[in-house]
Formats: structure tokens, C-alpha cells, sequence
């Protein structure tokens, strides 16, 4: 087992032992890939003992004995929380023992199934984020591939003036990011690309559809790749001409807002200063009822990670947490601004993952 995977072992140990278990049963893939570099589709994890086990079925015989050589690996060919459930009845412990799993992660059936083949000797206990706080401080191998991907992400948006122009439909400006990410080395998109222009910007989360671009619109990209299993994620907004005062002065008070919360994001405050930081300045430009959503959010296996980077949350930001700052106004009827980086948080400063040019371009 690499130095790297045993330190992670010892982790989630002690997190098993905080939550008052003896062992655990993870189904969230993310998890899975995290402790023992699994990529299928379709895996339980037992971690017991000093023993990970990998419950997976035959199309992944070989890739699972490349991928994580320092677990056991089990090819089964009935629902893998039956073949679990069974092999932990075989293992018949003399004492009842405890076992945490992932209740966010695992279905009624399976749960069912797990249940009834591991029979009665144990005791299950329902758990969430026992692996999310760990997976939330990232390592410094981590941080590398974050890096690059972020770099990549920032790659893509540079050369939106190559692709962004009046006539062309979002759907084709999405499609010709994605490929471009994919040509760079991504493995894909980290989410569905957001291309949202004209009074669609005004969606924060908008689809892209067959609609043209068009002169003197504003025009949201949303996108980020995944690089060596690592997600990016990436905002800016084009202006399609000669931006009008409105706009510009909208825009200085978003880049003024993620200024603001890159200022108080550090380690050892609480996520939700970074938040108000953000929300305070838009305030003070009379458009904080536009700031519809939270200011930004961890990431790294997944796009969307702990920490939350919202008005309430109390939890502690940490050195080693990747989280994006992301302000954003949405004015219906008329448009939508965001600007989102990447921010990395060291134990005594922070670093921009991103590298993209934030300023308004105007094309
Ligand atoms: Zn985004
Ligand atoms: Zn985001």
C-alpha cells in the first residue's frame, strides 16, 4: 500500500471510531475512488479492519486489480449489497459488531438487501459526510491536479473570443467548449457547460439552448473540466459589444464582491463570513436582492464539495479546502452576471487556482 492511501486508511479509521462504529460499508463512488482508486460504475467498499474490500461485478475484473491493487477484490455476480451482506454473514463475528454506512448514498432496496444477507449480528449505523470531511482537505498531490485543471478550465475560457459571436446558438458555443476542453486533456466536462445569454443569463443555472447570440447581450459561461479524476469550475461573463454604463457599473460590483469575499476567505473562519463578505459589498450597491444564491462551494472528486460557502454556514474554513468564489446578479428581463475562481486555502495564505483574465470582455 502507497504512503499516500495508508495515511487516508488511518483517517477514515479514526473517523469510523469517532462515529462509533467498528467498520464501514461506503457506496458513494467518490468515496470509493478516494480510498482506494476505483473508477467503475458500479462498487461497494467494506472497510474492515486493516482490509478494504471491493464488491464489484465482471466487467471490471481487470481494471479493478490495476486500479486498487491494495484492496481485496470481489467479482460477484448477484446485486453487490446482497454479495456484501453475505460475505460479512461468513465472516460471523463472535461479537455484534457496528457498522456505519453511507445513508445518502445507499437505496431502500440495496439497504434492504444488505440488511437481510448480512443478518443479525449486526448492528448498522446511518451516516453522512463521514468521508466528505475528510475528501474537504485536499493533499498536496491533489492540489497538483486541481492546479491543472483549473489551468485547463482557464485555457478554455481564454479563447471564448475565438468561438463567441453574434448569430452562433448557445447549444454550438457549449459544444465547441467541450470539445476544446476534451482536446486539452480533460476526460470531459466537470458539469453540463452553461452557455446563457441575453435575458437567459439571468438564470443562474440555465441550460444552453438553440438560441443565437446576439449584439449587445450578455453572455454567462459557466464550464470546468475534469482532469485526473479532478473537477474545475470556471465563470465569465461576455458582453457582445460595447457594454453600456449600466452594465459596467453591475459588473465593477460583482468583481468588487469576489474581491471582498477572496479577502476574508482564510483558514480558521467561518465559511459563512466569506459569504456575508461577498453580499455585504453587493448590498452596498443596492443589488444584493439579485444575489440569489450562495457565494461558492468546495470541489475536487466532485464539483460540488464541502465547504459551503453560504450566509449561514457556521463550519470552519480549513487549510487544504478548494472552494470557488462565485457572486453573481440576476436581473429578469434583462441579464445575469458571474464571475467564479478558484480558490485554494493554504494554513497562512491563499492561492487563485484560475487563471483566466476577470475583467469584462466585451467582444
Ligand atoms: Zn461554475
Ligand atoms: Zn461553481
Amino acid at each position: 500500500m502507497t504512503v499516500l492511501s495508508q495515511h487516508r486508511l488511518k483517517q477514515v479509521r479514526e473517523a469510523i471510531a469517532d462515529s462509533g462504529a467498528d467498520a464501514l460499508v461506503l457506496t458513494h463512488l467518490p468515496n470509493i475512488f478516494y480510498l482506494c482508486g476505483f473508477s467503475g460504475s458500479n462498487a461497494i467498499l467494506l472497510v474492515l479492519g486493516d482490509a478494504i474490500h471491493l464488491f464489484t461485478d465482471g466487467r471490471y475484473t481487470i481494471q479493478a486489480r490495476e486500479e486498487a491493487p491494495q484492496a481485496s477484490v470481489h467479482i460477484v455476480r448477484n446485486p453487490l449489497a446482497e454479495a456484501c451482506g453475505e460475505f460479512l454473514r461468513s465472516r460471523s463475528p463472535r461479537k455484534r459488531m457496528r457498522f456505519a454506512f453511507e445513508s445518502a448514498s445507499l437505496s431502500v432496496v440495496e439497504w434492504t438487501r444488505l440488511k437481510k444477507a448480512a443478518g443479525r449480528g449486526i448492528e448498522w449505523k446511518p451516516t453522512t459526510e463521514l468521508m466528505e470531511r475528510i475528501r474537504e482537505v485536499k493533499s498536496a498531490e491533489e492540489l497538483d491536479a486541481m492546479r491543472r485543471s483549473a489551468r485547463l478550465a482557464s485555457e478554455v475560457i481564454s479563447e471564448a473570443p475565438d468561438f463567441v459571436r453574434p448569430g452562433v446558438a448557445e447549444l454550438d458555443v457549449a459544444a465547441e467548449i467541450d470539445y476544446r476542453l476534451r482536446r486539452k486533456g480533460a476526460s470531459g466536462p466537470s458539469f453540463e457547460t452553461i452557455v446563457a445569454s441575453g435575458p437567459r443569463s439571468a438564470l443562474p443555472h440555465a441550460r444552453p439552448t438553440e438560441k443565437r447570440l446576439q449584439k449587445n447581450e450578455l453572455v454567462v459561461l459557466d464550464l470546468g473540466a475534469i482532469l485526473r479524476h479532478y473537477c474545475s469550475d470556471l465563470t465569465r461573463t461576455v458582453f457582445l459589444g460595447r457594454a453600456p454604463a449600466r452594465v459596467r457599473r453591475w459588473y465593477k460590483a460583482v468583481e468588487q464582491a469576489q474581491e471582498a469575499a477572496q479577502h476574508a476567505l482564510r483558514a480558521g473562519v467561518a465559511a459563512g463570513s466569506v459569504d456575508r463578505a461577498a453580499r455585504r459589498l453587493l448590498n452596498q450597491h443596492g443589488l444584493g436582492q439579485y444575489f440569489v444564491h450562495g457565494t461558492g462551494h468546495g470541489l475536487g472528486i466532485e464539483i460540488h464539495e464541502g465547504p459551503r460557502v453560504g450566509r449561514s454556514q457556521k463550519q470552519e474554513i480549513r487549510a487544504g479546502n478548494v472552494v470557488t468564489l462565485e457572486p453573481g446578479i440576476y436581473v429578469e428581463g434583462v441579464g445575469g452576471i458571474r464571475i467564479e475562481d478558484e480558490v485554494a486555502v493554504h494554513a497562512d495564505r491563499t492561492e487563485v487556482l484560475t487563471t483566466a483574465p476577470r475583467g469584462l470582455l466585451e467582444l
